[in-house]
């Protein structure tokens, strides 16, 4: 909001955020839950492919926090516009929080989700149900070219099956049994997780602070 209380100069029409994926899915999906901070904004959540010269960033942080707000960061300095980057991972709780930030790798390729999903549940195999605790975690942050950053988090709880049930998602969707519910993560229809999970609850949490850096102008 302006001084005024009004939008004005930070609310200029068109003006766009962009976000630090090349995963058009997840552009999709982050409109859909910023839908009401970015009408609110005149603002347009764009990804970051739309600027062909962008390089990716390396993830070097050790926290979802610190890699959230590296890829931000980076991208807000890259296209001079205001970013948005989530970083996100399951954490066990026998694991210490692992596998963490390394998630995506656990089984040495990034991004094979099933040997991931394979080598977790192998390790666990001993472990008993009432030790089988573990939650997805999202760190979400708003960077802005002057510098100015926030971030948030967002935990999806759950405890881990034996193996494998459901369709939908991705990643360690399918051993996720979510909390107060018998179903895994991948039994749940996008709608239903996208209103419970990590990455919703960090960016519906993350909102008020794009409202409130953007509404004054800045970026
Ligand atoms: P990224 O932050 O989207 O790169 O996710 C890192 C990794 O964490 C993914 O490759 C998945 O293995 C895991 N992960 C993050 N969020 C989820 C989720 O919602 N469901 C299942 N796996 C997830």
């Amino acid at each position: 909001m302006g001084p005024g209380g009004s939008r004005d100069a930070g609310a200029a029409p068109g003006r766009r955020v962009v976000l630090a994926t090349r995963n058009e899915h997840k552009v999709v999906e982050l409109a859909a839950i910023l839908a009401e901070v970015m009408a609110e904004l005149d603002c347009e959540i764009v990804g970051v492919g739309t600027f062909g010269d962008v390089p990716d960033v390396v993830e070097t942080g050790v926290t979802f926090e610190e890699n959230a707000l590296l890829k931000a960061r980076f991208v807000a300095q890259a296209t001079g516009l205001p970013a948005l980057a989530d970083d996100s991972g399951l954490a066990v709780d026998v694991l210490g929080g692992s596998p963490g930030v390394f998630s995506a790798r656990w089984a040495g390729r990034h991004g094979d989700d099933e040997a991931n999903l394979r080598l977790l549940l192998s390790q666990l195999a001993d472990v008993p149900e009432a030790h089988r605790g573990a939650a997805f975690v999202c760190a979400a942050a708003l960077a802005l070219p002057d510098g100015r950053t926030r971030v948030r988090t967002g935990r999806f709880e759950g405890s881990l099956a034996t193996g494998p049930r459901g369709e939908h998602g991705f990643g360690y969707d399918p051993i996720l049994v979510v909390a107060g519910d018998t179903r895994t993560a991948a039994e749940l229809c996008p709608a239903e997780k996208n209103a419970r999970s990590h990455r919703g609850i960090a960016f519906r949490a993350l909102g008020a602070d794009i409202v409130e850096l953007l509404s004054d102008g800045a970026g």
